[in-house]
């Protein structure tokens, strides 16, 4: 149960799982678990280790994260869809949602927290965010003592918030936004002992991420003919991209892979663009113009990652180009509609890049993209904010230190050496 080796899409390299989420060759693409089980059982374990099978960890930790599918009938009813199945990633205890950090980053902070555990002895992981990875990771870390260092731009300190009382994160603020958190994170990684989560590099992360494609299939009792989502960096399409390859080796769920229909917040749309004219490269002038503007106009503004795996082998147009996928842009007004109406016919409040896709989900019925008796996989990636607010406490992660700007990086690696002996 749950053995792998990595291999490397560019050269076919395998490798030993040390943490390594690059080829040893050096080989630029995305690093994949290639799992002994070609055949998947679902297995009696807590939360999203039931699909053990296909995660990279050799154990597992008491959780209740998994993702949770419901065949829909409010909004599939409006839109006169036959077969629309919703996989829920937040907090609703109804339909047995439980992720309390309501996003499905929670999905990846799981088996990545593991893994770092099983196959680094002594290492710590550091992780930075523009909010929900960070609360994601941080609510994981208190769930299992796991250590974790979490860097931030100031701004989005307050999302960083457990339920459970935590005294295993170290929380950093750097003013700034979430480029200046990362540069700051990779100054934290030049601390003996402390390493990288790795992003979309990371199989952990994928794969956990690729658990809402399995519960999915698993619910309709097929691979769907949809997968839909909202991307910033793309990595969930990815994920579903991947997991729908082993689905379709296993031989048992269909024998087409599940299309992907991702979507981006006008005006930050870099990914839709480029894949318009099916080209591999981003080009920041032509597909991203205004840059950084244009990505805090966004109303979604998870969705707005400047450097995405996307022409990376084994990324995002890869995806895209082995499911014939397609891409659209949102606008902001249509985004929160959307999300009126599902609250309207579904229930919870969605995070605003869910909204994004149910709004992506209209447009594609309205302008014929999907045909209304598809089997279609919509991914609500977060919501339930409103429920979880009521029945848990959200308690703050204080910064163990705020910083400035990076002059102020070398005391703080110091302070971050320090807090490590108690871990190490
Ligand atoms: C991170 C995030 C996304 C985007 O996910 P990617 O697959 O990494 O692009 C979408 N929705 C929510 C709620 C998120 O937190
Ligand atoms: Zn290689």
């Amino acid at each position: 149960m749950g053995e792998y080796i990595l291999r490397c899409p560019v050269c076919g390299e395998a490798i030993d799982d040390c943490y390594t989420n690059t080829c040893i060759k050096g080989c630029n693409g995305l690093v994949y678990a290639d799992y002994s089980a070609k055949q998947i059982t679902v297995r009696d374990l807590p939360g999203m280790f039931r699909y053990h099978d296909w995660l990279p960890v050799s154990g597992w930790t008491q959780t209740d994260t998994c993702p949770a599918t419901y065949r829909s009938e409010g909004l599939a009813d409006h839109l006169g869809l036959k077969n629309l199945y919703i996989t829920f990633n937040g907090y609703w205890p109804e339909k047995r949602a439980f992720i309390r950090t309501c996003s499905f980053k929670e999905l990846e902070a799981v088996p990545t927290m593991l893994r770092i555990k099983e196959r680094l002895k002594n290492g710590i992981l550091q992780i930075s965010s523009a909010g929900n990875t960070g609360r994601a990771f941080a609510e994981v870390s208190a769930g299992t003592g796991t250590p974790v260092i979490i860097s931030v731009p100031k701004k989005a300190a307050g999302s960083i918030w457990t339920t459970r009382e935590c005294d295993s994160v170290f929380l950093v603020t750097i003013e700034g936004d979430y480029s200046d958190a990362i540069a700051l994170g990779n100054e934290i990684c030049t601390v003996p002992g402390v390493i990288s989560e790795g992003g979309a590099k990371n199989p952990a992360r994928r794969d956990g991420m690729g658990t809402v494609m399995l519960d999915g299939t698993m619910a309709i009792g097929k691979m769907p003919d949809w997968y839909f989502q909202a991307v910033g960096s793309g990595t969930g399409g990815i994920a579903a991209w991947e997991m729908g390859k082993r689905l379709l080796a296993d031989g048992r769920f269909g024998d087409r892979l599940p299309r992907l229909y991702l979507s981006q917040n006008e005006p930050f749309v870099p990914m839709v663009n480029a894949w318009a004219e099916r080209r591999r490269e981003i080009i920041p002038e032509k597909d991203m113009p205004g840059g950084k503007e244009a990505a805090m106009e966004t109303y979604a503004t998870v969705l707005t990652n400047r450097n995405p795996p996307y022409s990376i082998t084994g990324g995002l147009f890869d995806a895209l180009s082995g499911t014939n996928g397609i891409m659209r842009g949102v606008k902001s007004g249509d985004a929160k509609k959307a999300g009126r109406l599902f609250m309207d016919l579904e229930g919870p409040d969605l995070d605003p890049a869910a909204e994004v896709c149910v709004a992506s989900l209209i447009s594609a019925v309205e302008s014929g993209d999907v045909n209304r008796d598809d089997n279609i996989l919509l991914n609500i990636t977060g919501g339930g904010y409103r429920r979880a607010a009521e029945d848990l406490d959200m308690i703050p992660v204080r910064p163990s230190a705020s910083l400035r700007s990076l002059d102020e990086a070398d005391e703080l690696k110091d302070k971050i050496t320090e807090w490590r002996r108690k871990y190490a």
